[in-house]
């Protein structure tokens, strides 16, 4: 099985490091493509404005100045001409990728970029809090999470998020398969300052998201302690919403 890495924390995190080991545990043909900085929250954005360039930095490892978006479609289109990758694996991200975390998330993003192309994608995420245990949950529970998400048929335009609870490995619970919970930054907090110019900037934090725990979601299990697995969609279509709208339209 030829496993393609990559994330949205740039080629050098440590959350990298942490999938490479999870990977060896699954294939000994291993892939890097990430991007050469970090893209947190860069979300399925596509660099159409400048060049991007492919950097070699050892075997099977590479790094693309561009967003996850763009790592994926590089190394699909330039490292993988030949043989696609039987899964694509993104993360391990520092830092949950929950309920509406996802449309921001570049983790995600860059699974979607290879649901897109029709190749297995799972993304992957570790939460944090204050002086807690890092990526250890993640790190031993990573390839047991995973083993059983292979063999799987998924849909088309479908891949699996999956994030890990901010606890030492011993402490997790289990694994929950649930639905994307709510999270609503919109209200979250913003630092303003004064620039040494003299001019105003405005600087976006991501405290004070208002989320809801509703049963279910993958909010919920991970703060009872548990994995959450998500299957995702690309179609956005409100499905349930289309003959309201179509109606509004009858002459
Ligand atoms: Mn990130």
């Amino acid at each position: 099985m030829r496993i393609l890495l990559t994330n949205d924390d740039g080629i050098h995190a440590p959350g990298l490091t942490v999938l490479e080991e999870i990977a060896a545990q699954l294939s000994d043909d291993v892939w890097i493509c990430a991007p050469a900085e970090e893209q947190s929250g860069a979300g399925h954005s596509l660099t159409l404005h400048q060049p991007v360039r492919l950097r070699e930095h050892g075997e099977r490892r590479f790094s693309v100045t561009g967003t996850p978006t763009d790592a994926v479609g590089l190394g699909l289109r330039k490292l993988f001409a030949d043989r696609k990758p039987d899964l694509v694996l993104s993360g391990v991200n520092a830092g949950e990728n929950l309920g509406d975390d996802i449309t921001y998330s570049g983790t995600i993003s860059a699974a979607m970029e290879a649901a897109l192309a029709g190749i297995p994608a799972i993304g992957l995420s570790q939460a944090f809090r204050d002086r807690g245990p890092g990526f250890d949950a993640a790190t031993a529970w990573g390839a047991r999470v995973l083993a059983p998400l292979i063999d799987v048929q998924m849909a088309k335009r479908t891949l699996v998020n999956v994030n890990f609870p901010p606890l030492a490995a011993e402490d997790v619970k289990g694994i929950r398969v649930v639905r994307q919970g709510f999270h609503d930054y919109s209200r979250g907090s913003l630092v303003e300052g004064t620039d040494p110019r003299g001019r105003n900037y405005y600087w976006f934090g991501l405290q004070d998201a208002e989320h809801t725990l509703d049963h279910g979601t993958d909010l919920e299990a991970v703060e009872d302690g548990y994995i959450a697995v998500t299957p995702l969609q690309l179609d956005l279509t409100n499905h349930s919403a289309i003959s309201d709208l179509a109606d509004r339209f009858v002459a």
